[in-house]
């Protein structure tokens, strides 16, 4: 019989994910860090992307009008600006540490267009998936402009953690980022360190938890990750990232695995084929 788990039991990496180059849109180059699928259910995490460049032929054609319905899209910018614009008219406009989270419930036809034709452009797309119950929602929008979010320094002094959504505990001084109240409590934290800092943190029992380390190298739990790699966490207490170099920064995620069947067609995430179908012909008639 196994020991039961103790209050201090740091969270081990069960398996290392490379970001992998491809493009979307309009032939934007991202690195795609993880995408669901029946072998890897990172629950309710559907996607990560991250793009970076300094190019302005990687990004320029940026991501013209299409759909999504059944989840969540969160735009993290750090540097370039993005124009993101819906068929109702909402429009958000996202420079470097700006958020945009987008509830897509029953239908958004979306265009997210780079507001520069040269310079750096870095963020991240994160899509969250959504219970059923809500997949048919009303559209919403939370624009989180950067002065919004907390930045608190960590304890030991060695960086900074920025909080985007859920709460850090911070010791015994919790911050809470502006987004709360989700069906699925998501923790989205982007933690900035130099040489030989600590990152600890008690997530959630139960919760699905990973940490992509995108600049610098980092030992996550017992392990080793360099940048560019996403480190999917097992079950424990506690989060612990110690950093090896003098500019990590990683993302940590987690949240409440939803345990629902996940069908995905391309933008549409539903729980069955019929639903996707439905999607798919409200889409082509405009019902959207
Ligand atoms: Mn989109």
């Amino acid at each position: 019989m196994p020991h039961p788990s103790t209050p201090t039991q740091i969270r081990q990496v069960e398996q290392i994910l490379p970001g992998r180059p491809t493009h979307d849109g309009a032939g934007v180059k991202l690195l795609r860090v993880y995408s669901y699928s029946p072998e890897l259910n990172l629950d309710p995490f559907l996607m990560l992307d991250e793009f970076a460049t300094d190019e302005a032929s990687d990004y320029i054609g940026g991501f013209p009008d299409h759909p999504h319905r059944g989840f969540e899209t969160v735009t993290y910018m750090l540097d370039g600006r993005m124009l993101h614009q819906d068929h109702m008219g909402n429009r958000g406009d996202l420079g470097p540490g700006d958020v945009q989270w987008m509830t897509a419930g029953r239908g958004v036809i979306h265009s997210e267009m780079p507001q520069q034709t040269e310079g750096r452009m870095h963020g991240f797309q994160l899509w969250i998936n959504l219970p059923s119950d809500e997949k048919m929602c009303p559209p919403a929008y939370r624009d989180m402009p950067s002065p919004t979010m907390p930045v608190v320094d960590l304890l030991d002094g060695s960086g900074t953690v920025k909080v985007i959504a859920g709460t850090y505990s911070n010791g015994l001084d919790p911050i809470s980022g502006p987004l709360q109240g989700m069906t699925t409590a998501p923790l989205m934290l982007d933690v900035q360190m130099g040489a030989h800092g600590q990152f600890l943190e008690t997530i959630t029992a139960g919760h699905t938890a990973f940490v992509y380390v995108y600049e610098g190298e980092a030992m996550v739990g017992d392990e080793r990750i360099s940048a560019r790699h996403l480190a999917v966490l097992g079950p424990g207490a506690q989060v612990q990232v110690n950093s090896l170099e003098s500019d990590t920064r990683f993302l940590v995620l987690a949240a409440a695995p939803i345990g629902e069947p996940v069908v995905q067609y391309g933008p549409f995430v539903m729980n069955t084929r019929a639903e996707i179908e439905q999607a798919v012909q409200d889409y082509q008639s405009g019902k959207f």
